[in-house]
């Protein structure tokens, strides 16, 4: 099987209401979708995104810069051609829209493998699991009111989800008291997640974080600044509360450094940040060889197949921003997403949503 013609496609994909975090205040997700054809016919895919028209551009010129790499290749060879992209953007560097621009080509070369041995993803990779934990994370946002928090925290539990993640960062005591409401309304047995999107220095995320200790949260996620990793390692230290972070940094030696400085209790390597399903791998691994549990950040289509195979997978974040992309959604059971049985990602793409959403 050889890739005869790569095709990134810029798309707008537009959120059903305009989110805001502590960080964030977005209507769309500026996404390169990316198709990888090949003489056998079959098609693979992947995205990456960027939030902003002109930094999707730039992600896009990074795609195509990367195409001859891949051109004329067999995607089986998908860790020989990650080593050889990996190499050629070492003078742009091993981080940001390079990393995230190789991650689309080498996720289709691995959905392409997989397709051929006719197995989906999972299989293809050595897991089992036809089902993995799932966490809602299209929702809970910062600016909702508290009505709004606790009526969407019910529709959660009602589309059948028994784990949800809300976003702190207002005021300590505005944080506290929506965590005590969400709690109240979701009950003792669901799991309940809280991310601070980087929202708060060392001294508030031990003092805030000891405070919602008594609420019993699954995880809080990146309490500091992203590369803050020795205070996000004392902060780790001084809570019972299990500290999740990694999302924001780049290819799998990043997350070696987490590791090593005991930075968190769970890290959530993001596909298009460790430049797609090659760097995931080795992130998983790593984490795995220091006993630590890996979950993932959005790019759910690809992101449940790595979380079933690796052994140390913990709970999927199921983000639906993309749904509209893929003709078949993902199924969520009791909590579970149940993995696709169709070959490689298995999920199918939605043409007209493709062509509605093009820049
Ligand atoms: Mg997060």
């Amino acid at each position: 099987m050889k890739v005869t013609r790569v095709r990134p496609h810029l798309l707008s994909v537009p959120l059903p209401r305009p989110i805001r975090t502590a960080i964030h205040d977005i209507s769309a997700v500026d996404t390169v979708f990316v198709e990888v054809e090949t003489d056998a016919g079959a098609v693979g895919m992947g995205y990456c995104f960027a939030f902003g028209r002109h930094r999707a551009r730039a992600l896009h010129a990074l795609v195509e810069d990367l195409i001859p790499i891949y051109q004329g290749q067999d995607p089986h060879a998908a860790r020989a051609l990650f080593d050889s992209a990996w190499r050629s953007i070492n003078f742009l560097g091993h981080a940001g829209v390079a990393v995230m621009a190789l991650a689309p080509l080498d996720t289709a070369c691995w959905d392409l493998a997989a397709q051929d041995a006719g197995l989906p993803l999972f299989r293809f990779l050595g897991g089992t699991r036809e089902r993995v934990p799932a966490y809602a994370s299209s929702g809970l946002w910062l600016d909702y009111s508290v009505d709004q928090l606790v009526s969407e925290a019910r529709s959660f539990l009602a589309q059948g989800h028994r784990a949800m993640k809300m976003r702190l960062g207002r005021s300590p005591k505005e944080d506290i008291e929506r965590v005590r409401l969400v709690r109240e309304a979701i009950g003792p047995d669901v799991k309940l997640l809280a991310d601070v999107n980087q929202g708060w220095n060392e001294a508030t995320a031990i003092r805030v974080g000891r405070e919602l200790e008594p609420f019993n949260l699954f995880w809080l996620e990146e309490p500091l600044p992203y590369e803050n990793l020795e205070g996000c390692a004392r902060v780790a230290a001084a809570l019972a509360t299990p500290i999740a972070t990694g999302e924001t940094d780049y290819g799998p030696l990043a997350m070696k450094r987490h590791l090593e400085l005991r930075a968190a209790d769970i890290l959530m390597p993001d596909l298009q940040r460790m430049g797609g399903i090659t760097g995931f791998l080795n992130a998983a691994t790593l984490c795995e060889a220091f006993h630590t549990p890996v979950s993932s950040h959005l790019f759910m289509e690809a992101s449940c197949h790595l979380l079933a195979a690796a052994p140390n997978g913990l709970i999927l974040e199921h983000m639906a921003w993309w749904q509209e992309l893929f003709e078949d959604g993902l199924r969520l059971v009791d909590g579970h997403v149940l993995l696709p049985d169709k070959p490689g990602i298995g999920l199918g793409l939605n043409r007209k949503a493709l062509e509605r959403f093009r820049v």
